[in-house]
């Protein structure tokens, strides 16, 4: 298993990820890329109809 975190994969927060192969932590990184950017637009869209 291994272990790296979110900001050694070029992230912005300490999150960490468990996986057995690379190819899995990249993809667990770009799913919680693309989540943050979307929460990220969500609140810039909120702000926007303040
Ligand atoms: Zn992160």
């Amino acid at each position: 298993m291994k272990t790296m975190a979110c900001k050694q994969l070029g992230g912005a927060c300490d999150k960490i990820f468990q996986s057995n192969t690379f190819d899995e932590m990249a993809q667990l990184s770009k799913q919680h890329g693309m989540k943050m950017f979307e929460q990220k637009n969500e609140l810039a869209n909120y702000i926007l109809k303040l």
